[in-house]
């Protein structure tokens, strides 16, 4: 059986890439309504349950998990007594964007410049030390664009400081990206690496909207070095499973924005666009299996369904339309779901993506 630490839209999709590979889940979440209760064991329990995570730990031959989020000593008690990948270590680095940074500065990944701050005079300090405009993130616990504030002039700084202040900041200099990318990759138990084709993302409101894949005109040297810092962050981390890494593309220039230690939002395109989905090969790696071609399948486009569905027999309308429903009731800024769109014409699928489109905005 495999575990799952969390038990939402990722969990469920990695049980229904599991199931046909004749694979059993537990997954252990607080909510007693996740996506995943009808895929796998549903463990109701905080992530510092220790009864739950030794259940895990006992019954499960491997355990993974779905978001960053959960507490690093939680993934080390597991590991004590049962494998766990990616290991508890990638969520100390992924869990604090100083950290991150820090890791994608030593296998020479550039990123935005960044100061850190944890006082109002500290704060002042790091958005005069980056330049505005500036985006302050807290360190730590910040998701879909939550926990940041643009600060376009000096005079942001006090609203800045009320609504982040008290938490350990890290002030980032804004960058005119041309688009943003980001570049899937899975790593096995004995080191073999496999990548998909770098994908571009849009984003509104800091929460994904639109990925294509492969990313539209893409030039074949950004894709070779979108692997090998992937390969130089996993070969850092020792890392095992599906990793996700968020670029700034500027010019012929990419900067690293942060990783997502696990399968991503931007790699939901793989389950129809891709010779092996990135769950498959998140499962195939951590099981200690050999990993599955991750050769696209024509021109992807995904679309987020977020804060309330669209007429979904509109969406089933527009040709080849895959939708995927992850359970959760509606509420504003959440993701209910995804629809994806496999085409050998890139002008098709741009006709058919703003059908899609003009149906869920
Ligand atoms: P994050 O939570 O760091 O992924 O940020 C969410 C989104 O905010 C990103 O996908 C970007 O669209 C935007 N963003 C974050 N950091 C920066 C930055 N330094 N410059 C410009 N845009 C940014």
């Amino acid at each position: 059986m495999i575990g799952i630490l969390g038990g939402g839209q990722l969990a469920r999709m990695l049980a229904l890439a599991g199931l046909p590979l004749g694979e059993r889940f537990a997954a252990l979440d607080p909510s007693s309504s996740s996506g995943v209760r009808d895929l796998a064991h549903l463990i109701v329990g905080s992530y510092e349950d220790p009864a739950a995570l030794d259940w895990l730990a006992e019954h499960c031959d491997v355990v993974t998990h779905e978001f960053e989020r959960v507490p690093a000593a939680s993934a080390r008690r597991v590991a004590e007594r049962t494998p766990v990948h990616p290991n508890p270590h990638v969520l100390d680095v992924a869990q604090d964007r100083l950290s991150e940074k820090e890791l994608f500065a030593r296998i020479g990944l550039d990123t935005p410049a960044f100061a850190t701050a944890s006082t109002r005079a500290e704060l002042d300090a790091a958005v005069s030390s980056v330049g505005v405009p500036a985006v302050v993130k807290t360190r730590r616990e910040g998701y879909d664009g939550k926990g940041q504030v643009v600060v376009r002039a000096d005079a942001d700084l006090d609203r800045c400081w009320d609504a982040l202040g008290g938490k350990d900041l890290i002030a980032e200099a804004w960058v005119d990206f041309d688009r943003e990318l980001s570049v899937l990759a899975a790593r096995s138990t004995v080191g073999e690496t496999v990548f998909y084709p770098v994908v571009e993302n849009l984003h509104r409101e800091g929460i994904l909207r639109v990925s294509r894949a492969p990313a539209p005109a893409l030039a074949p040297e950004l894709q070779s070095a979108a692997e090998s810092h992937a390969r130089s962050v996993m070969t850092e981390l020792d890392y095992v499973g599906v990793m996700a890494i968020e670029l700034f593309q500027v010019g012929g220039r990419l900067l690293g924005n942060e990783m997502a230690p696990r399968v991503h939002n931007s790699g939901h395109w793989t389950i129809e666009g891709a010779i092996t989905s990135q769950f498959a090969n998140h499962l195939r790696a951590i099981t200690g299996r050999p990993l599955g071609s991750t050769r696209p399948l024509g021109h992807a486009a995904m679309v987020n369904l977020i804060g309330t569905l669209p007429n979904l027999d509109e969406v089933l309308r527009v040709e080849g339309a895959h939708l995927h429903l992850y359970d959760k009731e509606p509420r504003p800024g959440r993701k209910l779901g995804h629809v994806t769109l496999v085409d050998d014409d890139p002008e098709d699928l741009e006709e058919r993506l703003g059908r899609l489109q003009a149906l869920v905005d």
